[in-house]
């Protein structure tokens, strides 16, 4: 029988404090739990040790500590880790630690699969079987935090929701996960390190504006023609460029936080002079910068990374505009840890 006890860390601080003061202790006590919860990352009621036994087994009787757990952490050679996280219901998403000389960077899953199509993309081929509780993404980013630190003698410095799922289709979690992750009594990060990554949903991007967040924008353009991003990008029907644009000049309006742009070139699909015009003039639109992805193949090579010709006339056309490209290089890949490899394989 599924049991009925709450998820205590659904509960926000406030909350906790009234739950014991209904239960005749002092609102104090709240914060004590909350911070065993929270700062201490405590994985049991037992392990509370300044929290008596009575109470304890008040809150074992409430409620649940749903707490994930690595089920499996492959590592890269080159210092890529990828964790397997199994969730309370038994279902598995995948997080990665991606070190570089200068930060440690984890990429965290804001669903279970994902309800989008990208068709480049292996975790589009998984259901999405349900959104992530904010309780969920915050211990993906505690597990790589705990990971950097051992295997690369530093804290976590940057996140990136670039994982499983489309983070805007589960805003309320992911906002959230993130607040806690920004707060003293979390992590204590700067919003400025994190990136939440979007297919590009228009009207959540304007909430997001309207909501003054203070973390980053990276959008997955790969093509600024309509009829070309919605071949491969299905989605895109729904959602055209012209309302991509009106959110992002929206989005910049409100944040004056420059965008992001994520970009494969492919062979066949977006390696013509055409779908740079289109980029550049779509760049011109909000201050922005492109990041020129490497293509992790998915098995039936229907898609093939673009040549390197190819790629230095996407990067020529786009400096000798003024506009900043970085060419981002695969990590992970003999883990299939790598940009759009996350698909529960083992
Ligand atoms: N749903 C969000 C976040 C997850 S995807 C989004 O679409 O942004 C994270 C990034 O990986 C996106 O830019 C996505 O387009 C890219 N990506 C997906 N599959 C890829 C692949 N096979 N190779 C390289 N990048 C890929």
């Amino acid at each position: 029988m599924k049991s009925k006890k709450k998820d205590i860390r659904a509960l926000t601080k406030e909350q906790l404090r009234e739950f014991f003061v209904s239960n005749g202790d002092k609102a104090f006590r709240g914060n004590q739990v909350y911070e065993w919860l929270w700062s201490k990352g405590a994985h049991s009621f037992e392990s509370m040790t300044n929290i008596s036994k009575a109470t304890r087994e008040i809150l074992e009787d409430n409620f649940v500590i749903n707490h994930i757990k690595v089920d499996q952490m492959q590592r890269s050679t080159d210092g890529t880790i990828k964790n397997a996280v199994r969730l309370h219901d038994g279902l598995v998403v995948e997080s990665v630690l991606i070190p570089t000389p200068s930060r440690t960077t984890a990429c965290v899953s804001s669903q279970v699969g994902c309800s989008l199509d990208c068709r480049f993309c292996a975790t589009s081929r998984l259901k999405r079987m349900r959104n992530l509780n904010p309780d969920e993404i915050y211990d993906q980013v505690v597990a790589i935090d705990n990971e950097s630190r051992l295997y690369h003698n530093r804290p976590l410095s940057n996140i990136v929701f670039m994982g499983m799922g489309e983070p805007l289709m589960n805003y309320n979690n992911v906002l959230k996960a993130i607040d806690k992750i920004t707060s003293p009594e979390g992590l204590g990060m700067s919003p400025k390190r994190i990136t939440v990554s979007t297919s590009g949903v228009p009207k959540m991007i304007k909430k997001m504006a309207d909501d003054e967040v203070r973390f980053k924008l990276a959008v997955s353009l790969h093509s600024a023609i309509d009829e070309v991003r919605t071949n491969i990008m299905p989605f895109n029907e729904n959602f055209p460029l012209a309302d991509l644009k009106e959110a992002l000049e929206y989005w910049y309006e409100k944040t004056k936080s420059r965008i992001t742009y994520e970009y494969v070139v492919w062979e066949g699909i977006n390696d013509r002079k055409e779908d740079i015009d289109a980029l550049l003039r779509f760049c011109s639109y909000v201050p922005c910068k492109v990041n020129l992805i490497e293509y992790n193949p998915i098995d039936d090579g229907e898609f093939q990374q673009a040549s390197n010709a190819a790629i230095e006339n996407y990067i020529s056309a786009l400096e000798s505009r003024g506009f900043v490209v970085n060419v981002r290089r695969s990590r992970g890949k003999d883990i299939d840890a790598a940009c759009g490899q996350l698909a529960n394989k083992t």
